[in-house]
């Protein structure tokens, strides 16, 4: 079964380019260059105002469709132009595909989308819009879930997420990042930790939304921690996926953070989030 990974050139439809509204396309093209076997790229659905309105505040959803008021349409960091909704509905819309096809299938699946965790209900923050996570965990408990896990490995605590879902019993999130700071040799230990501790005391989940930042990598400067290399990320990666694997939860991933400069160079920052998709594709496959 072939692993499906949600983008649409409207991803990057935002005239502002920034790792976060332009590394999708770069992800698609190495894997036209450099196909992974079993990837099958799928064109989401957009998200409607109606779906938005369900985990944000209509005045903020309205100022993203319309760029107005503007300090609100561009709370996430970055300048709004019309592209931006474009994108944001497609790529959140990307994200509960996702959510949904490994929810159906028992198997993983996940989309190219990033810009997510720091969405809160009335605006954004921190280059996010929509909060993705949330509303694909919306739509999976729509479509039958009765437990979900936000699993946030991103260098940054998803502080957006944890507001969205304070008030919901069903929805759970285990955070790695640098709200608790940490040695770089101490990372996958970490990691390994919170997926054994919180995650298993709370599970069973019916479903993971995995937020794969690779802003921890120590070439990052944005969230990068010293010592972290793209050996702990790929053994990170390995297992996320493994762990849910083993207990059957279905995994939907998502890009999150890491950001390019001189040093890590967008092709070796496309590299580091093809580790996710790797992992993804070799785990077992979690059959329901
Ligand atoms: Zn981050």
């Amino acid at each position: 079964m072939p692993l499906k990974l949600f983008y649409s050139p409207s991803y990057v439809a935002a005239a502002y380019a920034f790792d976060t509204t332009r590394k999708s396309a770069e992800i698609v093209k190495s894997l036209e260059v450099r196909p992974i076997a079993g990837v099958e790229i799928v064109e989401p659905r957009s998200l409607t105002v109606n779906e938005l309105v369900r985990v944000h505040d209509p005045r903020y959803v309205e100022a993203v469709r319309t760029g107005l008021p503007r300090e609100l349409a561009s709370s996430s960091g970055f300048p709004w132009d019309p592209g931006v909704w474009e994108a944001v509905t497609a790529s959140n819309g990307g994200a509960v595909a996702a959510a949904l096809e490994a929810l159906n299938t028992g198997a993983a699946a996940g989309s190219l989308s990033s810009g997510l965790h720091h969405a809160h209900r009335e605006s954004g923050g921190g280059f996010c819009t929509f909060n993705g996570l949330v509303l694909a965990a919306f739509a999976a408990r729509d479509a039958g879930a009765e437990r979900v896990l936000i699993l946030d490995f991103d260098a940054h605590y998803g502080d957006g997420t944890a507001d969205l879902i304070d008030d919901e019993d069903e929805f759970f999130m285990v955070d790695v990042s640098s709200k608790w700071p940490m040695p770089g040799a101490d990372y996958l230990d970490r990691c390994r930790r919170a997926l054994d501790e919180i995650a298993d005391s709370e599970g069973p989940y019916d479903l993971v939304i995995y937020n794969a930042g690779m802003d921890p990598h120590e070439d990052c400067r944005l969230g990068g921690i010293r010592g972290v290399d793209r050996n702990d990320l790929e053994s990170r990666e390995r297992l996320v996926f493994g762990h849910c694997s083993e207990r059957n939860w279905p995994v939907a991933f998502v890009l999150a953070g890491g950001y390019a400069n001189e040093l890590l160079t967008m092709d070796r920052l496309v590299d580091l989030h093809r580790l996710t998709i790797s992992a993804a594709l070799d785990s077992p496959k979690a059959k329901k």
